[in-house]
């Protein structure tokens, strides 16, 4: 050990356990990869205004959770805690949405961070995968990333998770029910923190997962109840395109997640293994957000799934990745020719493609084959002088015991056939 450890709240990935973490990522990609969302990649860091605005001063990830500090140059930003924000901002500055050709899908993978206090499945550094489609409004785009990422839920083997749908309106409905909570929660007996809440954001005081609170809100006022003819008929729309599409999902009227920017359609995929961080994504309508930040009218909707979440989520439901084997071949050249030979061979093998690897650093023959055996290769080229001599290589079969002779010159496609 080092001086040093990994900083409170973060951890490392680290082989083999890593393979699982780039497998996550890999099946909640490639739905959308398949579904018209371009790959886009934009800094950990930004202007920490574009976050105050775009995902709420109010909200906790602005107000408490942001990493936000000033360079030497005096400039002000914060690491990014959310995706979104920072892909919208991406595609009006490249003028995406501007090139005839809406909505814009854009889908992105990396690191985000929260100053929160970590437990089991919320740290301060974590990785999502997101998808975003900028500039349409229509309920099939909605459904769309709602199906996708069921499809990558279910791609991986999850079984036990569940979507919750529900929606928050738009900007005519919308304060017409915020005022009638506002009046229904002043007459509430709350702390003073949830009393400012009422004032700042009152939907999130729904959220709440106090019971002395949740008791107090039964027979509060519903958004349902308030949502205008064309919310209901978009939502109806989305339910509809769900329903018909076989995927299964919950009307949760309480759901309105911790960003400022949600409209309409907001959905939360939560997974019942996980305890108190249960909610392994979510996303929704962000019809105003683009306006938010210096933009025209731009309705969109997206999702982010989190990585680590879902790494735990397949933990509880007790599954193994199929992860393809990282080595197929390791090779134990014994003596110093054997050694020239066998790192060509290994060089040629890995030019087609075949995943292999090489006993370095002089060992002898027991320790290097138990480096094979680590590495999980299927098979060990084995040679020594006298094979050499012979013009030959020992092909050794890892699972049977198996061991034969093959001509040095046909290695690499004996390799390759047996493989196959
Ligand atoms: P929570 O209610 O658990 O705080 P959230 O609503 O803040 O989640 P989002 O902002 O919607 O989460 O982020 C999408 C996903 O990213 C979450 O569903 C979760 O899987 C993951 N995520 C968010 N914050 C963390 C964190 N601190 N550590 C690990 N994963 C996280
Ligand atoms: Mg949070």
């Amino acid at each position: 050990m080092s001086t040093f450890q990994a900083p409170k709240g973060t951890y490392d990935l680290i082989p083999p356990a890593s393979a699982k973490y780039l497998a996550v990522r890999d099946a909640i990609s490639a739905p959308l990869k398949n579904s018209g969302y371009g790959y886009i990649e934009t800094p950990g860091f930004e202007n920490v205004e574009l976050f105050s605005r775009g995902v709420g001063e109010s909200t906790d990830i602005v107000s408490k959770e942001m990493y936000a500090f000033e360079t030497k140059g005096g400039d002000k930003l914060a690491l990014r805690p959310e995706g979104t924000a920072s892909v919208l901002r991406a595609a009006l500055e490249a003028n995406l949405h501007k090139a005839g050709n809406l909505p814009v899908k854009l889908w992105y993978s990396g690191s985000y961070y929260r100053y929160e206090r970590p437990q089991k499945g919320r740290y301060r550094h974590f990785s999502q995968v997101g998808a975003e489609a900028i500039g349409a409004e229509d309920p099939a785009l909605d459904a769309e990333l709602i199906i996708l990422a069921d499809q990558a839920y279910r791609s991986l083997g999850l079984r036990q998770f569940r979507i919750l749908l529900n929606s928050l309106g738009d900007k005519e409905c919308r304060p017409v029910y915020r005022d009638a909570l506002q009046g229904f929660l002043r007459g509430l007996e709350l702390d003073d923190d949830t009393r400012r809440r009422i004032e700042i954001n009152p939907l999130r005081v729904l959220d709440d997962k106090r019971p002395e609170v949740q008791k107090q809100l039964v027979g509060a006022p519903m958004l349902r109840d308030y949502l205008c003819d064309a919310c209901k008929a978009y939502h109806e729309e989305v339910r509809e395109l769900l329903t018909a599409a076989g995927v299964a999902y919950e009307d949760d009227e309480k759901l309105v997640r911790g960003l400022d920017y949600y409209t309409r359609s907001t959905f939360e995929f939560v997974h019942d293994g996980l305890g108190s961080q249960s909610a392994v994504g979510g996303g929704g309508r962000y019809d105003g957000l683009s306006e938010m930040i210096g933009g025209p009218a731009l309705p969109s909707v997206g999702w982010a799934l989190g990585v680590d979440r879902t790494v735990l989520a397949l933990e509880a439901e007790g599954i193994e990745l199929e992860l393809p084997a990282t080595t197929s071949v390791f090779a134990v050249p014994l003596g110093e020719e054997a050694r020239r030979v066998l790192f060509g061979v290994v060089t040629e093998l890995r030019r087609a493609g075949v995943a292999a690897d090489f006993s370095y650093g002089g060992k002898g023959l027991k320790g290097a084959m138990k480096s094979a055996n680590r590495s999980g290769a299927r098979y060990a080229i084995v040679a020594g002088e006298r094979d050499l001599a012979e013009g030959v290589v020992q092909l050794k079969d890892m699972e049977s015991g198996d061991q034969s002779p093959v001509a040095l010159a046909d290695a690499v496609t004996a390799i390759r056939e047996r493989l196959a």
